[in-house]
């Protein structure tokens, strides 16, 4: 690979992290995927349909799934939740720290799967 094709490769990708920034940003709306094309569009006329290709994949992969909502805010809700929720077993901590603390706990456990199992449901 020559230097300017490895700079354009760059490019190529860091344009198709912004479509795919905004392609997330837009889920939902009437047309995400034009938008994100809007700046995955020039590198194909600039650089060539590869260049453009690998810019409009990596923008593509919001709608197929790796990261859409449910997959990456899931996890973190998940998070947010078990550090919020104090656990019931007189520990005096939240589900999270007693999970972490204390692993034997039995009354953490069925918890941390219950908030998980009702934030996977509601997605
Ligand atoms: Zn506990």
């Amino acid at each position: 690979m020559t230097r300017t094709t490895l700079k354009r490769l760059g490019i190529a990708i860091v344009c198709g992290l912004v479509g795919l920034a905004i392609n997330i940003w837009r889920t939902g709306s009437s047309a995400p995927l034009l938008v994100g094309r809007m700046v995955t569009l020039p590198v194909a006329i600039l650089f060539g349909p590869w260049f453009g290709i690998i810019a409009s994949v990596i923008a593509a992969t919001a709608g197929i799934g790796i990261f859409a909502n449910g997959v990456w805010v899931a996890p973190l809700e998940a998070l947010q939740k078990l550090n919020a929720q104090s656990c019931t077993c007189g520990c005096d901590l939240t589900v999270a720290r007693c999970r972490a603390d204390d692993p034997t706990c039995g009354v953490s456990l069925p918890l941390a799967k219950e908030i998980v199992k009702q934030i996977a449901a509601a997605r």
